[in-house]
């Protein structure tokens, strides 16, 4: 059997989003399908679907209580799953890999906008050091596979994804999720809604879907052994999302603002140049529209959501 395209990690939020895009010819794999940080069962895999092409999602994920909590697991299961994909990809002769880094991975004290040549540049932020040496790792082996094999892998970065089917945990989500399903406790208890830190942090978030569009267009017509970030470039303040947020949800208490909790990276801003350069007319999901997608999905699916 012969496959176009083959999408790992496709229970995920980027899967869930390319899902929705009636791709043909397309196996949607998951952790049910194949373990991939075991190398026999991720290459039986590919020897049975022999795909031409890959979008290489799979990878453990979390916000940044589950990147304090859990950095060894992080980076094992992380790099184990690159190093055998990659090269499975590789012994089955896949023509074209994509795979994802995120912008937590750059070095904590680095020149600002976040550009794709600094990626090697220093250490990542202690809160998440073990998730971004193991996801660097991606850009350095297909880099190497790049030069002895030839092979066309290619590394996109993008920042905060967020959007439908994303983990919904109250303790080791991202923030967009793990607020909304705060947010829709408080509303049902009539309590306030509490947050970590101190609310000023900034970040850049892009709905899955803009993430899942801008994916096959760079499969299609992406071939730069450097990295391409993958960002609008609009920086929000945790304050301003949660405002935003609480409006959508129609949420009536107080924002509380739990100092306690950690604000990891206050910001991390990143150079768009050369995805303006390559998509000058990129049309981003506006975040208010983003989060009433997100918000209407959690709420027509929910206690059904990963997390919960
Ligand atoms: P990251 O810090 O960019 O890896 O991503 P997160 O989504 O985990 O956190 C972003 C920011 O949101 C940080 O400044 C957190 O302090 C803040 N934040 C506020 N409330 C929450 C929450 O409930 N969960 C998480 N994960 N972050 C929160």
């Amino acid at each position: 059997m012969k496959t176009d395209l083959l999408v790992t990690g496709a229970a995920g939020l980027v899967g869930h989003a390319l899902r929705q895009r009636n791709l043909s010819d397309t196996e949607f794999v998951t952790r049910e399908h194949a373990d991939l940080t075991e190398f026999g069962s991720t290459s039986t895999m590919f020897s049975l679907l022999k795909p031409r092409r890959v979008i290489h999602l799979a990878a453990v994920v979390g916000g940044l209580g589950g990147n304090m909590i859990h950095s060894g697991e992080y980076f094992r299961n992380n790099i184990m799953m690159n190093l055998n994909v990659l090269e499975a990809a590789r012994l089955a002769g896949v023509e074209k890999l994509i795979s994802f880094m995120s912008t937590c991975v750059f070095p904590d004290r680095c020149q600002y906008p976040l550009n794709e040549a600094h990626l090697h540049n220093g250490p990542p932020h202690p809160s998440n050091f073990g998730y971004a040496y193991a996801k660097r790792m991606l850009e350095v082996q297909s880099a190497a596979y790049r030069n002895e094999w030839n092979c066309n892998y290619i590394v996109a970065i993008p920042t905060n994804i967020y959007g439908p089917n994303d983990n919904f945990s109250l303790t080791d989500g991202h923030v967009i999720p793990s607020l909304i399903h705060r947010c829709h406790l408080a509303k049902q208890r009539g309590e306030d809604l509490v947050l970590w830190g101190s609310g000023k942090p900034l970040r850049e978030f892009i709905l899955s879907d803009d993430v899942a569009r801008l994916t096959l267009w760079l499969l299609d017509n992406y071939n730069e052994d450097q990295p391409i970030i993958l960002s609008s470039g609009i920086e929000v303040s945790i304050m301003e999302l949660a405002e935003t947020l609480a409006d959508v949800m129609e949420f009536k208490g107080r924002l509380i603002f739990d100092t306690t909790k950690p604000d990891g990276q206050l910001r991390k801003p990143s150079d768009t140049a050369k995805l303006k350069r390559y998509l000058p007319d990129f049309e981003f999901t506006p975040l208010r529209q983003g989060l009433e997608q997100t918000v209407e999905w959690f709420l027509s699916n929910y206690p059904k959501v990963r997390g919960a």
